[in-house]
């Protein structure tokens, strides 16, 4: 096997980091494998997975055409490699490995992403006396202004927490301390984009900082002040997976009006969400502020396994096969109601 400089540096970049991961051993005596894995007869698990997978690789289909149709080959490829997540399963002592793609539109790396960062951020952000959740937001935009206007938030919200922190150390000014997120939504009927920062702070009074901080730079004509809203957070942790969704929401609804009826039938725009991602690149949607994480425990132990059951994933069973045999890992069946979305809500030309 001819080894690539870009494979080295793939295989260098799997085995750097902490989830469970995998790199085809390079003298073919085996492979290496990073983490624990997830157990074989966890069922449960698995169908969850086998169902992101389908949803995944349904969307990227179409993300792939969208992104050909606008001519963006490094899109084709991004969305081709999360095509191929967890596309094969490495069975070793009643445990499962696979390698993951790490991209932000998938979602079984956005699963695992999600339980990381509930794990490093819950045990700090339980701490804190009083916790409020912020969302800042403006006026809704076309596509074209998204990527401006994010970089803009970003670089603002940065501007805030410096100024504070400055002020804080001449003691004049509480430091800020929270992490927040960005999201844009999309609004199918007017064709606009809304994005908007979600941020939880240790205080209210942060809280409250902040809003005064980021409405002082908008007139009120692009950020209304009844636009950003001030909740006391019950639950920390309810409140972290709000606000570590990623940069996008997949499913949209018709009308974003109807949003309050749990039945209405989620349609996905994914040449809107292809615009999001697009303006989201290069920027961290999350992020903290105001405070460190502690030393990062070990990263997780290597092994070389040179026994090992080998599973496909096929798409036309939507589940993972063994490649010696007929028997599937998950005996997943989606629902008729993701397989219309699946099939028929697919919108690929509203943007
Ligand atoms: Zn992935």
């Amino acid at each position: 096997m001819e080894l690539t400089q870009g494979f080295l540096d793939r295989a260098t970049r799997y085995i750097s980091t902490k989830s469970d991961n995998l790199i085809v051993n390079p003298f073919n005596t085996g492979i290496e494998i990073v983490g624990n894995g997830v157990r074989v007869e966890d069922k449960a698990m698995l169908a969850k997975w086998a169902k992101r997978k389908l949803v995944t690789q349904s969307m990227i289909l179409k993300l792939v055409d969208v992104a050909n149709k606008k001519g963006k080959p490094e899109r084709v490829q991004s969305y081709w490699n999360t095509y191929h997540c967890l596309e094969r399963f490495y069975a070793s002592n009643g445990r499962l490995h696979g390698k993951y793609c790490k991209n932000r539109i998938c979602t079984l790396c956005c699963s695992i992403r999600k339980a990381e960062i509930i794990n490093k951020y819950y045990p700090i952000m339980n701490q804190w006396n009083d916790p409020h959740f912020v969302t800042l937001t403006v006026k809704s935009i076309p596509a074209k202004e998204l990527r401006r206007y994010i970089d803009g938030f970003i670089m603002l919200f940065q501007k805030i927490i410096d100024k504070h922190r400055k002020r804080h150390q001449r003691g004049k000014s509480i430091a800020l301390k929270g992490v927040r997120s960005i999201e844009s939504n999309f609004n199918p009927a007017k064709r606009t984009y809304n994005p908007h920062f979600h941020i939880t702070v240790a205080e209210r009074e942060m809280a409250e900082i902040i809003v005064d901080e980021w409405l002082s730079r908008f007139n009120e004509r692009h950020a209304a002040s009844w636009c950003q809203k001030i909740i006391k957070v019950d639950s920390i942790e309810k409140n972290l997976i709000e606000i570590i969704k990623y940069g996008s929401k997949i499913f949209t609804e018709v009308d974003l009006h109807k949003k309050a009826n749990s039945k209405t039938t989620p349609y996905v725009y994914v040449s809107a969400l292809d615009n999001i991602l697009t303006a989201m690149s290069g920027h961290r949607i999350f992020e903290r502020f105001g405070f460190n994480l502690p030393a990062a425990q070990r990263t997780s132990f290597k092994q070389n396994i040179t026994q090992f059951d080998e599973w496909m994933y096929d798409p036309g069973l939507r589940d993972w096969q063994n490649v010696n045999s007929a028997s599937v890992l998950s005996e997943y069946e989606p629902s008729p109601h993701l397989e219309d979305i699946l099939l028929n809500r697919i919108n690929t030309s509203i943007e």
